[in-house]
């Protein structure tokens, strides 16, 4: 049965998730589909900030680090996060941004376990990624890093390599058998870091389940969290006592307020805090968190898919120049879709000025973010329609569009 408008509409109509769009303070008039680079603004948000800001900061001042639970906040979040996860509260920390949660984690793997000595990821992972671990290895002269592609990542690993991967890729939307990959680095005796930033709240995970043992994440991305707003680190919990951070902050001491001279760990995750959070970001983060919480994450999930496939559905019907780059198969892939043409960037700077807000990622990739709290079937349809209106009437030849802004 062919979809229509109409039909799309029904969807929405009987979609149990449908409800959540109204959550969000969204523009008339755009269809954000970029919820996958910054997510949207939970309507609480502004005024759970304003809570903090006022009465917490404003008028409690100091006391609220007690008072207000400021304290516990990195934790506190970090176990709602866990609900997303499929992990155990006490696994999961909110800290720093993602960048530094990959150095910490890598660093403490590669220096746990008598010492590793190679860090393996793909070429083309997110650039975050390698550089973080091009940094480590220009730092500590015995340590390694290495890319092959990813079909040959686990053959290359062995007891001496901490892995570095991103679940679902941020450019192709192409998802990792994360269960299969730890199982056969842990049989070679390596251990891998997971990269989440495309997968929490997009995806049903499982870390338990699938034996993880180390992962970070952002939580501006599907996570409504803000602009920078602060990531976390996953560790699994027999993992935690063996790894040392290397970032020995004051706020992962084993009493801060004792103030040591000496630095001793604090316990489980404690040490992977740096220092003071940021507590006006946890703030919003927690909103977003909040959330994602009170949605079914398996319906959550199952939408995203739906969106996906219908909105490749739509774009190979009505935009025939587009080459598909995300895996056909669900299974296989995130919440996002994208597409190659040759004139990406000012396709998508036509398509924004139209009110379809997705990203472009060089050379040539419009990219989709399927985020199922608040887009609906309908929203993908009319998305898809301006999309075939902007290429049939060659609109990004317009040469306005061929102006690169800073941030894509
Ligand atoms: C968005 C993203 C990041 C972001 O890292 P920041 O430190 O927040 O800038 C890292 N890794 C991946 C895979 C991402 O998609």
């Amino acid at each position: 049965m062919a979809p229509s408008l109409a039909k799309c509409e029904a969807r929405d109509a009987a979609d149990p998730l449908a409800p959540f769009r109204d959550r969000f303070a969204l523009p008339d008039g755009v269809i954000y589909l970029d919820g996958n680079s910054l997510g949207a603004l939970p309507r609480d948000t502004a005024a759970r900030v304003a809570r903090v800001i006022d009465a917490e900061w404003g008028d409690g001042l100091v006391r609220s680090w007690n008072e207000a639970d400021w304290i516990d906040a990195p934790q506190r979040v970090g176990a709602k996060i866990a609900r997303l996860l499929g992990a155990a509260g006490d696994e999961v920390l909110v800290a720093d941004s993602t960048s530094v949660n990959i150095y910490k984690l890598l660093c403490a793997a590669l220096s746990a376990a008598g010492g590793r000595h190679t860090i393996l990821t793909e070429p083309g992972n997110f650039p975050t990624d390698l550089h973080i671990a091009q940094g480590i290895a220009a730092q500590q002269a015995d340590v390694t890093l290495r890319t092959v592609p990813r079909d040959e990542i686990v053959a290359a690993a062995d007891a001496g390599t901490v892995v570095l991967l991103t679940h679902v890729h941020y450019k192709t939307g192409a998802r990792f058998d994360m269960a299969a990959i730890n199982r056969e680095v842990a049989g070679r005796g390596g251990v891998v870091v997971w990269d989440l930033s495309h997968s929490v709240g997009a995806i049903e995970l499982d870390l338990a389940a699938a034996g993880a043992q180390l992962a970070v994440g952002s939580g501006y991305k599907y996570l409504n969290g803000g602009p920078g707003a602060p990531a976390f680190v996953f560790v699994a919990r027999e993992l935690q006592a063996g790894l040392a951070s290397p970032i020995t902050g004051w706020f992962g001491h084993a009493d801060p307020f004792a103030f040591a001279d000496d630095y001793v760990p604090g316990p489980g995750l404690a040490p992977f805090m740096s220092g003071t959070p940021p507590i006006l970001g946890l703030a919003a983060l927690e909103c977003g968190v909040d959330l994602m919480l009170e949605a079914d994450i398996a319906q959550l999930a199952a939408k995203g898919q739906a969106l996906c496939d219908l909105f490749i559905e739509r774009v190979e019907t009505r935009c025939p120049g587009l080459e598909l780059v995300t895996p056909r198969d669900p299974a296989v892939r995130g919440s996002h879709v994208s597409f190659r043409h040759q004139h990406g960037y000012a396709v998508m700077q036509a398509l924004i000025e139209r009110g379809v807000i997705g990203d472009f990622r060089t050379p040539d990739v419009i990219r989709f973010g399927m985020t199922p709290l608040y887009i609906g079937y309908a929203d993908a349809w009319r998305a898809v329609e301006i999309l075939a209106e902007v290429l049939e009437t060659r609109a990004w030849a317009d040469p306005r569009y061929a102006v690169r802004a800073r941030v894509t």
